[in-house]
């Protein structure tokens, strides 16, 4: 791979390697939409490639990035732990794994107390859905359509985009899914038999759909009714990213399970947690091993862990990106006026944003013109007519601004472009 004088492989050598050994198809998309380049350095929002060119990253590692690359507290957390003891014998007490899960309890609403610590999103959601089946006793699960939960088989099973589900059938049996805001739908699918309702406050994948103020609350009775467990995954929407530390504490609705990942590492070791009541904890007093994983609750993910719940409370990130988040939808909003041919939506809360166009390729036009401005973006995996704009939290405002105005350019740009385009017939 090797092929320069610097000894750093050349694009081209790691173009190759991705067609080679990663994924042809996905390379090809990378190509396409102007992703090519090659990383090699970041710090807070920016990412630098080998040629020296510098991007604002928008996409902040699918929402992982809460603190932007290397924040040096976490960095700092992680460097001392991997001189002490990176990996736990397992066997002995584990200080940073009893640290992280006293902190979750510390900042987690409710009574929420103990918690697993794992190592991904949809990990921590295979845990809850499990600790919801022992806890009740019961076979059900109730999911959203469009819901987004991670791609392992129960996590699969609980989110609720057929493209990704399809291929996988049959996937695990007693999940079903409502339309995201519709309390008289989640009404009557939980019954008696449902050991669980699976939500994101707001959902992320499905292209940041926020529900009605009283969704949760109503969802929250009628699990209370059913005598049925109320998941909320908070693994995108956590840790500041909508303005608050958590996005249920918007509507006063604390879970009987929550899951954690993503901005959990601090962008730097990837970290993921379910926390739950302690009453539901009893299930695991016979055996507290029937739920584990080697690698989950290492030292060195847990001081991630800790430094980054620190910083984000330190630095007040919720705060900031309530504040960053309400203007940056101001000016979209404007955008959206000035392009309503284009422009179906712009909605969020915080610093999870979506600009929804007409059509996908308006969409993937647009990212590429943003790629062609060193803007990193994506659109949301379950819709791909929403462009996700998710920087870090810790984005400086001027950055932020750049951003947007690229994002007005690359709009104009692809508008421009297909009035140049011959219509059909
Ligand atoms: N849950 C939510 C709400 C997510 O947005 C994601 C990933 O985007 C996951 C779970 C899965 O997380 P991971 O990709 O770390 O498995």
């Amino acid at each position: 791979m090797k092929s320069n004088s610097s000894d750093a492989p050349s694009p081209q050598d790691v173009f190759d390697a991705y067609c080679k050994y990663v994924s042809p198809s996905f390379a090809a998309l990378l190509k396409f939409m102007g992703f090519d380049a090659v990383e090699e350095s970041a710090q807070g929002a920016i990412v630098r490639d080998t040629a020296g060119n510098e991007y604002i990253d928008c996409l902040g590692g699918f929402g992982a990035l809460s603190l932007g690359h290397n924040h040096p507290k976490v960095v700092a957390a992680v460097r001392a732990q991997l001189d002490r003891m990176p990996l736990s014998s397992k066997i002995l007490l584990n200080p940073c794994l009893a640290s992280l899960c006293r902190r979750l309890a510390e900042i987690t609403p409710g009574d929420l107390q103990f918690s697993f610590i794992c190592n991904s999103g949809a990990e921590a959601v295979e845990g809850a859905l499990k600790l919801a089946r022992i806890a009740t006793r019961r076979p059900g699960i109730v999911g959203a359509l469009g819901g987004f939960h991670g791609k392992t088989f129960g996590a699969l099973s609980a989110s609720g985009r057929e493209i990704y589900r399809k291929p996988f059938e049959p996937l695990l049996p007693g999940f079903s899914h409502v339309p995201f805001g519709d309390t008289e739908a989640m009404r009557r699918a939980v019954t008696g038999e449902t050991a669980a309702v699976i939500l994101e406050p707001i959902q992320g994948e499905a292209g940041v759909i926020i529900p009605p103020d009283d969704y949760l609350p109503a969802v929250r009775e009628i699990c209370d009714a059913a005598g049925a467990l109320l998941i909320l995954d908070e693994v995108q929407t956590g840790l500041g990213r909508t303005g608050a530390l958590f996005a249920c504490q918007h509507y006063g609705v604390t879970p009987d399970i929550m899951t954690l990942a993503k901005a959990l590492g601090g962008g730097v070791i990837p970290v993921g947690a379910f926390i739950a009541r302690p009453e539901l904890w009893e299930v695991f007093r016979d055996n507290p091993l029937l739920h584990s994983s080697t690698f989950g609750g290492n030292p060195l993910a847990c001081a991630a862990g800790v430094a980054a719940i620190d910083a984000i409370i330190e630095e007040n990130l919720p705060q900031r990106a309530a504040e960053l988040g309400a203007r940056a939808l101001a000016r979209l909003g404007r955008l959206r006026q000035q392009f309503p041919e284009a422009i179906f939506e712009v909605r969020g809360r915080g610093l999870l944003i979506g600009v929804e166009f007409g059509h996908e390729d308006i969409a993937g036009l647009v990212i590429a013109g943003l790629a062609q401005r060193r803007i990193i973006a994506a659109y949301t995996l379950n819709n791909p007519r929403v462009i996700r704009l998710e920087p870090p939290l810790v984005i400086e405002e001027e950055l932020l601004d750049r951003v947007l105005t690229a994002l007005s350019e690359s709009v104009q740009h692809t508008m421009d472009l297909l009035q140049d385009v011959p219509s059909e017939g």
